[in-house]
């Protein structure tokens, strides 16, 4: 494989890590074209946690300080029961440095913003309503052919098209598929209380319900259910059912239930998950986020892991060593970290649909944060 260094790289898909992936790479100076499906670049869905590792690497990539500036700094992580009362609180560690907050909860609007606005000032190529419909790949590069029918040559394919990847089905075809873990999640956003300055998880009946802050009025309500059968639920009753799923809480939980009005406001997602097998790349294809490990929202770190892996990347890209070393350096750091936040994020769901009472759901948190406060 060639030793000339990487210049000229295509990243399919601009969510969560192939934005921070263009961004890190046009600091570094190399090309960047992004292709993005979606013909309005948007995104859907309520907010996103950003833990201790994932405020450090938002500092690595330089985007820390606007990112800080959209959404809600917080400091620990507290258990309770499902009538309100405090289990455990978990301090986080300021993994960026004192200046910085532990974690943040952020819209996923705001995360966007952020991060498109930062790749469009470095000057990224973004196409949207566009996708890939061939790569051809040699010794020297890749040939890629889009979906309007241009062309181009690229040193380097990235996919980081999500969880129903495009290009994980054309450089992989022997790929698993994302499986259902047999969970869903009801979320709804309402005005943050001041009592919620931190990350709130409530242990329910049933399933777990959680309060996340995301901006200074802001916070969102989650609820976790299995739903035998996964039956399409009407959209005009999705108010009356997430109501339903809350039955088994108190406190403030049970009082923002009863606020839950408007159907059009709930959003409503099974949980899916997908642990691709090593490695994550062939010749000059390479995949990150959740193209690759996919996970429940349970431990917060799916996006965590997607930014991490972009970090990565950018990093190893450039630098002047063979394409297959780079690619295997990436998996040897990215690979165990991101298997045990799949592995460990599922077995959270399963003590869930068993209703075990009898594990230890504090420790596995507290692990979490041992494991990806390791540098990555
Ligand atoms: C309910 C829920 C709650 C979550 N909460 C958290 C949380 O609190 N913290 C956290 O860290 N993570 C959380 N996650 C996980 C997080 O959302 C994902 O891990 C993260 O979005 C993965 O980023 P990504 O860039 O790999 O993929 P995505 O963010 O899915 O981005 C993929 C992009 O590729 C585009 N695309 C798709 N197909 C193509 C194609 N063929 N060609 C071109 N573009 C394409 C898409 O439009 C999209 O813009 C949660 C997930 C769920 C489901």
């Amino acid at each position: 494989m060639s030793v000339e260094p990487v210049k000229a790289v295509l990243i399919v898909g601009g969510g969560i890590g192939g934005l921070s992936l263009a961004s890190a790479l046009r600091d570094r100076g190399l090309d960047v074209d992004l292709v993005e499906i979606q013909k309005e670049w948007t995104v859907y869905g309520v907010g996103i946690i950003q833990q201790c590792n994932v405020v450090r690497a938002m500092a690595d990539l330089g985007l820390v300080d606007r990112y800080l500036d959209a959404g809600f700094p917080f400091e620990s992580v507290g258990m309770y029961t499902a009538d309100g009362r405090l289990k455990a609180m978990i301090p986080g560690q300021r993994l960026a440095g004192p200046r910085y907050p532990a974690n943040l909860g952020i819209s996923r609007l705001a995360l966007h913003r952020v991060l498109s606005s930062a790749v469009l000032e470095k000057g990224t190529r973004v196409r949207l309503g566009t996708t890939v419909a061939r790569l051809d790949q040699d010794a020297a590069g890749v040939n890629v052919t889009f979906s309007d029918g241009a062309t181009g040559r690229y040193d380097v394919v990235v996919g980081a098209d999500g969880l129903y990847s495009k290009v994980r089905g054309l450089a992989f075809p022997e790929a698993p598929a994302p499986r259902h873990t047999g969970q869903w999640v009801w979320r709804h956003n309402f005005p943050r209380p001041a009592e919620i300055d931190h990350l709130a998880t409530f242990s329910g009946p049933d399933g777990a319900a959680g309060l996340r802050p995301l901006a200074a009025d802001l916070m969102y309500l989650f609820v976790t259910s299995v739903e035998p059968g996964n039956p399409r639920m009407p959209a005009d009753q999705l108010h009356t059912l997430m109501r339903d799923r809350l039955k088994g809480f108190g406190g403030l939980i049970g009082t923002l239930r009863d606020r839950i009005t408007d159907p059009a406001q709930v959003v409503y997602k099974p949980m899916e998950v997908l642990m691709m097998p090593a490695p994550w790349y062939r010749g000059r294809v390479v995949m990150l986020g959740d193209a690759v490990h996919a996970t429940t929202p349970h431990l917060g770190q799916g996006a965590g892991m997607a930014i991490e892996d972009a970090l990565v990347l950018a990093e190893l890209l450039p630098q002047a060593a063979a394409l297959d070393d780079l690619l295997a350096r990436y998996m040897a750091r990215r690979f165990e970290r991101c298997r045990f936040i799949v592995d460990s994020s599922i077995l959270a769901g399963e003590w869930e649909m068993a209703r075990r009472q009898d594990v230890d759901r504090v420790g596995l948190v507290k692990r979490m944060l041992e494991v990806t406060a390791q540098p990555v």
